[in-house]
């Protein structure tokens, strides 16, 4: 049965370092890391999302502002909501909680924020960043899986990595933050014909889909390493894309829903905004 990928466990011990070097930055160097969340409407999981977000950046010393907005609200007061942020020194990270409402078009509002502060890794700057090489900020998702498999001295170098979902969340970029880390990629998606075929030459198998059940145990190779980042409600349950029960009698590492993927993200958030801090402080 295969070993668990316990993100929970991870994320606490992460969230541990993080809190101290928050601490030290401070001690030091008085910057306090500060991160704006702005949230755009009642949308409940939106609003769960961001408390968690709130929370976490509170517990590690983070300084967090939530900025609760309308859901009529104008594209144009976003932007200058936004603005607002970008100048604010005592701010080193901007996320706008996605998603906005139809009145507001998303590229506007993520090509608005900084590219030096966008924790969130969407702006097209960063996004490029990550395809050319050099610094910039990865999303939080992808970012949080790779520390998950470098954590766990799972070797990506070599390894055929199977990404099943092409999203810009998750998909693309851990598609290619593998390709970074020298594994041979594959992107599957909606389109791909034959799933089986390619999930089957799956060292590292990747599911950011969204439907549960969609990987099966036939579609496993024997001993691979299983990253579910898939989070779907089925009967008032959590569950992932991967058919964990049976998954796990044949997969060598797997991650669990919930608990794998889902507390790494928040993780990465807190990470990037420490390190925005740091950045702009030219703290090494
Ligand atoms: P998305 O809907 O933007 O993308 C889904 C992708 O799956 C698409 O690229 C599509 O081509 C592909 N797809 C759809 N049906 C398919 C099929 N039958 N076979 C192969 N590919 C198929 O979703 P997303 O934003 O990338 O999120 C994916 C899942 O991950 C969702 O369940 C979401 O809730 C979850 N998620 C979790 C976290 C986390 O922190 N754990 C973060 C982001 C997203």
């Amino acid at each position: 049965s295969a070993q668990i990928l316990d993100g929970k466990q991870l994320a606490a011990a992460l969230r541990e370092e993080i809190r101290r070097d928050v601490e030290e930055l401070r001690a030091k160097r008085g910057i306090v890391p500060g991160l704006a969340v702005l949230l755009v409407g009642d949308d409940p999981a939106s609003q769960s999302y961001v408390r968690g977000k709130q929370k976490a950046s509170t517990e590690v010393g983070i300084h967090s502002v939530v900025e609760r907005l309308p859901a009529d609200l104008s594209e144009q007061t976003l932007l200058e909501r936004i603005d607002h942020y970008n100048e604010d020194p005592s701010i080193h990270g901007i996320l706008v909680q996605l998603p906005l409402p139809p009145q507001i078009a998303e590229d506007r509002v993520i090509t608005r924020i900084s590219p030096g502060k966008d924790v969130d890794g969407f702006h097209p700057w960063n996004v490029g960043r990550l395809y050319s090489g050099g610094e910039g900020f990865v999303p939080c998702t992808p970012a949080g899986i790779l520390e998950m498999i470098r954590r766990n001295r799972i070797e990506i170098a070599g390894a055929h990595a199977v990404v099943v979902g092409r999203s810009g969340i998750v998909g693309k970029p851990v598609a290619q933050l593998l390709l970074r880390e020298n594994a041979t990629v594959t992107i599957c998606h909606s389109k791909t014909k034959d799933l089986g075929f390619y999930t089957k030459q799956a060292d590292i198998l990747v599911a950011a889909v969204g439907r549960p059940g969609l990987i099966t145990a036939d579609m496993i190779k024997p001993g691979a390493v299983v990253i579910d980042v898939g989070i779907n409600r089925v009967d008032g349950r959590l569950v992932g894309d991967v058919d964990f029960e049976a998954v796990k009698e044949r997969a060598g590492w797997i991650t669990p829903v919930p608990g794998g993927v889902g507390p790494m993200t928040i993780t990465m958030l807190l990470y990037n905004t420490l390190w925005s801090a740091k950045r702009m402080g030219n703290v090494q």
